[in-house]
């Protein structure tokens, strides 16, 4: 019997990229992948990575070039809405211990054009405006079909293509809908050149609750913040498509200056001003509806497996959509390594056993996943003045425990981020 000599990656995005540069190098496979945009994309605000996320990317030997594009910060400071700073926490304490990586924040674009410059000095092929239209699968082959006429055939195919993924909606699991989680982000990038000179000194993610949703604000890169404010906004009935959203986006975002300016009140403290100035400076900004997919749900079928979004898409509140996509990537290589070294053997298991065990190995740690994102994100949504009074209590009196008893120092919330996927065995 031949092994998995070739695999077909529908999606170019960070799952799909560095499953073909693991693949190529881990595997010995040939991995060309289909993208259905016209060109890179430009579009996305900025990314975390933590502990767990970094490692993988170490491993990749390309740690280095990320962390000189984005910026490290491991701190989480709240202010309270008056503008009193309410404690501070280093979101790695403990798992940098544990691991020697920290956490990286930096801007989608730049994470994708580190991946996309290595696949191309590695001779992965990346074609373009490729709009999947059909699968089929026959005598141990995949062949995937483009609106364009071509096709190709692999041994397996690989569905990267995100939260809307159509290798999802075609064939692993025609029945899935994402749901949107009642949470979307407005946010934008900005040279600090542009803004007041506290903005420039920010060194890590500070955040500020209000009664209609979170402000918060990081350095992205060299000389450039990223800001963004999360807020629940009701789903009209009638817009249930991607493209409805996009348009009350626009609408949404023409508002934002206003509301924001208006939800800050009249305080008057430096942390508050400089959020108005930076919200006053900002030309254009982007919107973020948050979806997430159900938990529970098949990942593959037959020669099939989706990862990353198109799999398990959570709401970014607990930073880990890019290492949770990296994580998926190496625990698929060892399953192709363990395959390839049982074929032929008496006792070998067959690959929907193995991929049966990915799934469930998977599912275990990105649940947990998504719970903390959701919980992560609870405090978010709308609340009224006493209630948001209370929340800025308890955080003030949360945040001086846990520095005061040491909890960072014993790694408590942090296991998840010193997690191994290379300590997974099939
Ligand atoms: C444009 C964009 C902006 C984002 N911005 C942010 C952000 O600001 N903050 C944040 O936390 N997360 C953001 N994300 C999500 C984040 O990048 C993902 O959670 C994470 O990187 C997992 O990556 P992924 O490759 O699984 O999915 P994605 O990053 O969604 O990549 C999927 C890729 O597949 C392509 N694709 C989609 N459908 C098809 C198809 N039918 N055929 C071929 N290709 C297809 C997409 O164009 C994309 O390149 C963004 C995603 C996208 C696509």
């Amino acid at each position: 019997m031949k092994g998995i000599e070739k695999v077909i990656i529908i999606g170019g995005g960070p799952a799909g990229v560095a499953a073909a540069l693991h693949l190529q190098e881990k595997n010995n496979i040939s991995c060309p992948i289909y993208e259905v945009r016209s060109e890179p994309t430009t579009l996305g605000g900025a990314v975390g990575i933590p502990s767990n996320g970094l490692r993988l990317l170490q491993r990749m030997g390309l740690c280095d070039a990320m962390m000189a594009k984005g910026t490290e910060t491991s701190m989480l400071r709240l202010h309270s809405l008056k503008g009193n700073e309410m404690g501070g926490i280093d979101m790695v304490s403990w798992s940098r211990q544990q691991t020697g990586f920290g956490y990286l924040r930096i801007r989608r674009t730049d994470l994708m054009d580190v991946l996309s410059s290595t696949a191309s000095k590695k001779c992965v092929p990346i074609y373009f405006s490729k709009r999947l239209t059909n699968i089929e699968e026959k005598d141990d082959k995949v062949t995937v079909h483009f609106s364009d006429g071509t096709s190709d055939t692999g041994d397996f195919l690989l569905g990267c293509d995100g939260i809307h993924s159509s290798v999802r909606k075609l064939y692993v699991d025609p029945n899935c809908t994402p749901q949107y989680t009642g949470i979307s982000n407005v946010f934008s990038l900005l040279p600090t050149s542009e803004l007041p000179p506290a903005a420039s000194s920010l060194d890590a993610l500070h955040a500020t609750l209000t009664s209609d949703g979170m402000f918060a604000i990081s350095p992205a890169a060299h000389e450039v913040v990223y800001w963004f404010f999360s807020r629940e906004i009701t789903m009209p009935e009638s817009l249930d498509t991607r493209d409805g959203w996009e348009e009350r986006g626009k609408k949404e975002v023409d508002n934002l200056k206003t509301i924001f300016v208006n939800l800050l009140g009249d305080a008057d403290s430096p942390w508050v001003n400089m959020l108005r100035d930076v919200v006053r400076k900002t030309e254009v900004v982007k919107f973020y509806p948050i979806f997430k997919i159900p938990p529970g749900r098949p990942w593959s079928k037959g020669r099939c497996l989706i990862i990353g979004d198109a799999a398990h898409a959570m709401p970014p509140h607990a930073s880990q959509g890019v290492s949770m996509a990296l994580e998926d990537v190496f625990l698929f290589s060892s399953l192709l390594t363990h395959h390839s070294r049982n074929l032929n053997t008496p006792n070998s298991r067959s690959l929907e056993s193995l991929l049966q065990s990915y799934e469930s190995k998977r599912k275990l740690r990105t649940e947990q996943m998504l719970k903390t994102a959701e919980r992560n994100g609870d405090i978010r949504k709308k609340k009224t003045s006493l209630r948001l009074r209370v929340n800025e209590l308890a955080l003030s009196w949360g945040l001086r425990v846990y520095g005061a008893v040491g909890l960072d120092k014993m790694g408590i919330g942090q296991g998840p981020l010193a997690y191994d996927i290379e300590d997974e065995q099939f």
